[in-house]
């Protein structure tokens, strides 16, 4: 088993898809071990992205994830960090499959709906940014 660390972004729980999107994360055999809606402030946001704190997206990156609530998720599952980011899709949404969360909820690849990290070291911190030790026994 694995872990891995999502989030629904604010355009998602704005549109009100929250619930459509955590239905699909379970009919596809994931497990929630712990989730929290949550207003990021800007200063949140921007230590969570902090590897991309030099490209040019940046600032509308923290506006955006600090601009209303976002659901943050630890999921489990085999294989759980590449088969999240299968079901999410590309990071654009215009490149997104049919059927993924970036294609299916997502509108830009400022507003796309979706988080999920990348690599086991990602999901580490990630996890543990968000999550004390406690919620994710
Ligand atoms: P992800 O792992 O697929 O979310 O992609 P990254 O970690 O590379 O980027 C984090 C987030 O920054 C993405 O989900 C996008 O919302 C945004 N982003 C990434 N690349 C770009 C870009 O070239 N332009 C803009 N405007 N936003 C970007």
């Amino acid at each position: 088993m694995e872990r891995t660390f999502a989030i629904i972004k604010p355009d998602a729980v704005k549109n009100g898809v929250t619930g459509q999107i955590l239905a699909r994360i379970e009919q596809q055999g994931f497990r929630i071990v712990a989730m929290r809606l949550q207003h990021l402030s800007r200063s949140d946001a921007a230590g969570f992205y902090h590897v991309h704190r030099e490209k040019p997206f940046f600032g509308g990156l923290t506006d955006f994830m600090s601009s209303a609530p976002c659901v943050l998720l630890c999921l489990e599952a085999p294989d759980a960090i590449r088969a999240w980011r299968a079901l999410m899709g590309a990071t654009n949404p215009a490149n997104a499959e049919p059927g993924t969360m970036r294609k299916d909820f997502g509108a830009s690849i400022d507003n796309n709906a979706t988080h999920g990290s990348d690599a086991p070291e990602t999901a580490a911190f990630e996890l543990s940014y968000f999550f004390r030790g406690m919620e994710l026994a």
